[in-house]
């Protein structure tokens, strides 16, 4: 993958070959800027790679494309190739005896469980949801909102689970009411076949087609200057050089490349942000004992199992499965690693009795950072994010997760990246109204 190159200047230098880095690359190249995209790591791809498990494609955690994504991926070339999960599903609830129980999704509306009146309250909650004026909700949290809308308990921890779902993050204290119910009302996914590797393999086609040179195994210890001379030095000590960087970084690693350093008052809008983690037990896996369970969320815990190979193409062999199960992960404390693998392992034992006699391999990974960034009420909701441009440093730009005022997870990442890319065509290389935000 490392290419070498002696070309020592560039009109851009893009820091990370993540799926926010591939895409400003393509957007950058096509508009005629020579653009070099550096990663510390041996190939593409940062959190998007997927891995060789048991001659199937196993996404690191599970992975669902969001359909909202399409457009962005479209405009770079890429038609992602895969499958839509069925909506139907489980939720695990805890009964009055203290044990946990799980409830097909049409038995709880129709079923006993829930009562007449928390049934309408969830139907009512869905109906609306595209109705909800979401700007006027950025600056609620979620717990407050949904506290004043949904009366039951009950009835709200099914909602929170799918809140987790969408957006891997359980601290409704912080989150955006406005910004979940955006996510909540766009809940469209797509398991992508070959697995997220295939969306990244694809982009790296079209950037290197666009002329984006690559160079992997290239970690960055400093950026410095301002547009147009901006130098980049790597830790092996080569220095290149170009008008623009854009750093796919998170936060406060690109902080910490920053040379001089930003002034505290400009690094507080990166210094605050919360990112967002889960435990992630992935498994290839054949004929798992309950075959029509497929998808569940846990409503009272913070779990969810879904087989991936239900709607996508993801193994060459055949009746090999790729199931992942995980943990949505507090924000505010750490967990012991093992305590969380053992608690999915008896998620499995509830749902799936017998499964570890079908799992061919497994795979934990303990805190795997999903999100840079949870979007937070208390910041101001999606506008509230940093903006692509960094303020005091002109010519540097940020991309990733945790920027800009559009979406969340993969569609945050697709849209700074281009917003970053468009800054720079546009020639915006100091901060101006508009292009940053919070500061
Ligand atoms: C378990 C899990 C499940 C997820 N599920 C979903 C989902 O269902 N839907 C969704 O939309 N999103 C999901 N996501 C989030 C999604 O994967 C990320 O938002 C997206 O891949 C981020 O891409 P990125 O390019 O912004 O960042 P990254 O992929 O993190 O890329 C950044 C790159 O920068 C490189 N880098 C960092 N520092 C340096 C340095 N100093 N020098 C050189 N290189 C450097 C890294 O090696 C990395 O390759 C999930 C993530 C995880 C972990």
């Amino acid at each position: 993958m490392s290419e070498k190159h002696d070309q020592k200047e560039w009109d851009v230098i893009i820091i990370g070959g993540g799926i926010a880095g591939l895409t400003a690359s393509i957007y950058l190249a096509k508009a005629g800027r020579r653009v070099v995209v550096l990663d510390k790591g041996a190939s593409l791809g940062g959190r998007a790679m997927s891995n060789e498990i048991a001659d199937s494609r196993v996404n690191m955690g599970g992975h669902a494309l969001y359909k909202s994504a399409l457009p962005i991926l479209r405009e770079v070339g890429v038609e992602p190739v895969g499958g839509t999960p069925k909506t139907s599903g489980s939720f695990v609830f805890k009964q009055a005896d203290g044990r946990s129980k799980a409830l097909p999704l049409g038995q709880l509306l129709l079923g006993s469980f829930l009562k007449w009146h928390e049934k309408t309250q969830l139907l009512r909650f869905y109906a609306k949801l595209r109705k909800i004026d979401t700007a006027a909700l950025q600056k609620v949290s979620l717990q407050t909102y949904l506290e004043s809308e949904l009366g039951s308990p009950r009835v709200r921890s099914a909602v929170l689970a799918l809140v987790r779902v969408a957006t891997y993050c359980d601290a409704p204290h912080l989150l955006s009411a406005g910004a979940v119910v955006r996510q909540l009302a766009q809940a469209q996914v797509m398991y992508v076949d070959g697995g997220w590797q295939s969306l990244v393999d694809r982009l790296a086609e079209q950037a290197r087609q666009a002329g984006v040179s690559f160079l992997t195994r290239s970690p960055v210890r400093t950026i410095s200057g301002i547009a147009p001379r901006m130098t980049v030095a790597l830790k092996d000590g080569t220095r290149l050089s170009a008008r623009h960087v854009i750093s796919t970084a998170g936060p406060k690693e690109t902080l910490a490349m920053l040379d001089p350093a930003l002034t505290p008052a400009e690094s507080a809008l990166y210094e605050r942000l919360t990112p967002v983690r889960a435990a992630c037990l992935d498994l290839v896996a054949t004929g798992m004992p309950q075959s029509k369970t497929r998808f569940v969320l846990g409503a009272d815990e913070p779990w969810y199992y879904s087989n991936h190979s239900a709607a996508s193409a993801l193994s060459d062999h055949p009746g090999r499965e790729v199931i992942h199960v995980m943990k949505y992960l507090p924000v505010s404390e750490e967990t012991d690693p093992a305590q969380d693998e053992r608690e999915l392992e008896g998620f499995l034992d509830l749902i799936q009795p017998g499964w570890r006699g079908h799992v061919v391999q497994r795979r934990f990974l303990p805190r795997m950072l999903v999100s840079h960034a949870v979007v937070e009420a208390a910041s101001g909701g999606l506008s509230g994010r940093p903006g692509p441009a960094v303020a005091g440093r002109p010519g540097l730009f940020v991309a990733g997760d945790w920027v800009g005022d559009s979406g969340m997870l993969l569609n945050a990442s697709l849209a700074s990246a281009r917003e970053a890319a468009r800054c720079i065509i546009a020639g915006k290389d100091t901060v101006k109204e508009g292009m940053h935000r919070g500061a």
